[in-house]
């Protein structure tokens, strides 16, 4: 539904140089721009105008355009006053449209507006605040792939085959007499892994997507004095962690964005996991094994004297998080930099002291955040992951209910679940915690 009342908001960063931007959306729109134009505007026609106050003081000369309901960015009337990037001026403005009949915007609800009125669905709402926030190119180009409707229309895509499929399993739960012989057929059991198989092809996508998005978070892990804090440096270009010779230096988690050719990483320097007494450098490793809990990348690194008993480590992690050893000082025995698959793992030998192999590592963490993912690469949010990750155990459920035991109204009751949990992500089912969550992150004038 359309708001009632009309908002306005500055939708152009104040004091840059250049224009700045007036939003106004709402159904007192035609009448502002009636009284500041003296006319009725033309439809997306950029009108010429002095802009001025209630005593009819010049505030500034600039343009008015008027975007008349539906064909707009909310789907309601809209009126944007274009004038010179000053914040006084971008102020004056502001206050004008008030007076007028309008109201602050709260943050995001031009945006918010959009997705009430069907002009996007939540995902592509998201999407907004995404690219304005993107802090990569890939992360930005993602973004707009997702406002595009990229994701979505997949989302969608798999919505319907998981409606068609549980409409089937009802029609036969309706014919009791049938359903043992129909609920036994290996077709509909191939439709629901087909379903399965889409599903899963998408988490990997949304998986990627949120590293595009977030960043890709790798956890440097090792035992004291390995060389995590130098390499954290090595890769950052900066003497944020304190290299030390004494075991135990890194006792908190220190944390470094940067971005390798476009690609955003977030990197955690831990303290060594290694058992101890002192109450201080227990907690550091305590938070360590929080940080490894929500990371995607585990990065060990070691030495050639070490590394058989600290891969040990990897046993405790998430199986969802991927796996790198590094070892490190080969400068000490000159061994040559190279790279190994082992056992699931990627092992590469390098040096954080002088930079031998490091080339290497970066080349594999990009490829991990989603580097050369391509054209229809699209962002998504950890919201949209981990709804994907319950509708596949909800589908999970399903399987068992019809293969092992041919209940077809629990598979069926599973089915209407995955729906459920997949209409979340574009929207077709939220709270008013959820809306109020996700547009309050946004910035005002969006
Ligand atoms: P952390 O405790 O794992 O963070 O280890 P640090 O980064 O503090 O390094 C411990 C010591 O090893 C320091 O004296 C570093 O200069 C040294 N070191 C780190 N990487 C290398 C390397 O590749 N080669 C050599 N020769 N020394 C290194």
């Amino acid at each position: 539904m359309s708001g009632t009342d009309t908002i306005a908001a500055i939708a152009s960063a104040p004091g840059a140089a250049g224009v700045g931007v007036v939003r106004v959306s709402g159904p007192a729109v035609p009448a502002i721009a009636r009284t500041l134009l003296g006319r009725a505007p033309r439809p997306r026609h950029a009108h010429l105008l002095a802009l001025r106050d209630a005593d009819d003081a010049l505030i500034d000369r600039g343009l008015l355009l008027h975007f008349p309901a539906p064909a707009s960015y909310t789907g309601e009337h809209v009126l944007e006053l274009q004038g010179h990037g000053s914040a006084v001026l971008l102020d004056a403005l502001l206050r004008r449209v008030c007076q007028l009949g309008a109201r602050l915007a709260r943050p995001g609800e031009f945006t918010e507006r959009a997705f009430l009125n069907g002009k996007l669905d939540l995902a592509q709402a998201e999407a907004v605040a995404d690219l304005i926030a993107a802090r990569s190119q890939a992360g930005a180009r993602a973004a707009l792939q997702s406002m595009e409707g990229v994701f979505s229309r997949k989302v969608e895509a798999l919505l319907r085959d998981l409606i068609a499929l549980r409409v089937h399993i009802e029609a036969a739960i309706d014919f009791p007499e049938e359903e043992i012989d129909f609920l036994a057929d290996p077709a509909i059991g191939r439709r629901l892994d087909a379903v399965r198989a889409e599903l899963a092809d998408l988490l990997r996508e949304a998986k990627r997507g949120l590293r595009l998005n977030d960043g890709l978070r790798v956890v440097i892990i090792g035992r004291p004095n390995a060389g995590k804090s130098s390499l954290l440096n090595a890769l950052a270009g900066s003497d944020r962690a304190i290299v030390n010779a004494v075991a135990g230096t890194t006792r908190d988690v220190l944390r470094e964005s940067l971005s390798l050719d476009g690609i955003a990483l977030e990197l955690a320097d831990t303290a060594g996991l290694r058992e101890t007494d002192d109450e201080v450098e227990r907690e550091g490793v305590r938070r360590a094994q929080g940080e490894l809990q929500r990371a995607d990348v585990a990065l060990l690194v070691t030495d050639a004297a070490h590394a058989g008993a600290d891969v040990a480590w990897f046993a405790a992690l998430p199986p969802s998080v991927e796996r790198l050893v590094l070892i490190n000082k080969i400068d000490l025995d000159s061994t040559a930099a190279h790279s190994e698959q082992r056992a699931g793992c990627r092992w590469l030998w390098a040096s954080a002291k002088t930079g031998t192999g490091l080339d290497a590592l970066r080349h594999e963490l990009k490829q991990l955040a989603g580097a050369g993912s391509g054209e229809g690469a699209f962002s998504a949010r950890r919201r949209h992951v981990l709804a994907l990750e319950q509708v596949a155990a909800q589908l999970d459920l399903a399987a068992t209910a019809l293969h092992a035991n041919r209940a077809g109204e629990l598979a069926a009751e599973e089915l209407r679940q995955a729906q459920h949990t997949l209409g979340e992500i574009t929207g077709q089912y939220t709270s008013d915690d959820l809306l109020g969550a996700i547009f309050g992150s946004f910035c005002i004038g969006k």
